[in-house]
């Protein structure tokens, strides 16, 4: 491409324009295999008018610094943080899981990790930059095996990992059992609550029976969840806490040439802009308008389950969060077809099945005439 010299904003914007259209987008609600979602109108007002604010350089942006602060607070208090918390704001939950992992080889000087079968690959990506083993432990009912745990831990354990919300299938691992048995083996234990954690505390909220999974737990020592994820804020967005703020000196560098003395976080610069749409969609939303939210999901996952039953469709299992897993032959293939129909939607070549993730730009109509058309392909 010659770009010798510039064009006009205009035929930039149009140009813009002309390739956005090739893109799936949100409110179309053909994008059904996705863990992010259409950010919230006011997100996206905050992201703008904080886009040039960087939090690698915080004494730049007091301001944007103390919006950061308030969402820790209204976070910790939503994830029963004990008063020593600390917190860092990345860019998801890949980071936020390669912090933990840092952290735990860290404090502990150790080099093996213990996860589940069902962890998202960006433990892959971590175990591999640190260099550290991980340890696989199967999964029962698509849940770590606890009982499976004992016989791997030994006197290189820098950790456990666990998730609330599987990227599969929204499993919940058995985190209350697995913390007793971090603080019983004094182990290092993380909660990848990447997914569940802006839905499973606003569904705990109206009686929904999942388990704990936060700070509450003597056992947890940090828990990640994704405000671009439920949380309905923009990408990048991801909040990372730990039980006790001092652990952060093990992982924290000086910084000689910018305002703050110390940096904790893998990025350097990083986008104020996300603070600020985390910042309003929170304050905006409030814990109420989360758990309306929650509950639409949760109600059209009822819904998606009952019309996939009645069109002769099995599930791998009972969903308890908003994603489903629908069993089909050639899952792959089935997915391609989709797509030729307009359909953005994942599969699981593990499990042999689509994955569909009910997020809050789904809407019920769309959800019939997927069911219609995942009929119509499966038939040819
Ligand atoms: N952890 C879980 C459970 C996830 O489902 C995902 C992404 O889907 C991640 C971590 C990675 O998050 P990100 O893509 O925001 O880095």
């Amino acid at each position: 491409m010659d770009w010798s010299k510039g064009i006009s904003k205009q035929n930039i914007l149009h140009d813009l324009k002309e390739t956005r259209k090739k893109d799936f987008t949100f409110p179309s609600s053909r994008i059904l295999g996705s863990m992010c979602t259409t950010p919230h109108p006011l997100a996206q007002q905050a992201a703008a008018l904080y886009m040039e604010t960087n939090m690698g350089d915080p004494e730049l942006f007091p301001g944007t610094k103390e919006l950061e602060q308030k969402v820790f607070h209204m976070t910790a208090e939503l994830l029963h943080a004990p008063p020593t918390y600390g917190a860092l704001f990345l860019s998801g939950g890949t980071e936020s899981n390669l912090t933990a992992l840092y952290l735990a080889r860290s404090l502990s000087h150790k080099k093996e990790i213990i996860i589940p079968q069902s962890a998202h690959f960006s433990l892959q990506k971590a175990a591999s930059l640190l260099q550290l083993k991980l340890r696989t432990v199967p999964t029962k009912n698509y849940q770590m095996d606890i009982h499976k745990i004992p016989q791997l831990i030994n006197d290189h354990t820098a950790g456990i990992m666990a998730v609330a919300g599987t990227t599969g299938l929204g499993i919940i691992d058995p985190i209350p059992e697995i913390a007793d048995l971090c603080q019983d083996e004094k182990l290092f234990f993380h909660v990848d609550a990447a997914f569940g954690g802006f839905i499973i505390p606003f569904l705990q909220k109206q009686g929904y029976p999942l388990p704990c999974f936060d700070f509450s737990l003597p056992g947890v020592s940090s828990i990640s969840l994704d405000p671009h994820k439920m949380g309905c804020s923009t990408i990048p967005s991801g909040l990372f806490f730990i039980r006790e703020k001092k652990w952060f000196d093990t992982i924290s560098v000086d910084t000689p040439y910018i305002s703050a003395k110390k940096q904790a976080s893998l990025s350097g610069t990083r986008p104020g802009a996300s603070v600020a749409a985390t910042y309003a969609v929170m304050r905006h939303l409030g814990q109420d308008g989360y758990m309306k939210i929650a509950k639409k999901c949760m109600e059209l996952t009822s819904y998606t389950k009952k019309a996939l039953h009645q069109s002769g469709f099995s599930l791998v299992t009972e969903p308890p969060l908003t994603i489903l897993g629908i069993q089909v032959s050639k899952p792959f293939q089935v997915s391609q077809e989709l797509a030729k129909k307009g359909w953005s939607i994942s599969y699981n070549a593990q499990l042999h099945c689509l994955r569909l993730v009910i997020m809050p730009h789904i809407k019920k109509r769309l959800i019939d005439q997927f069911v219609t058309d995942l009929r119509d392909v499966i038939k040819c």
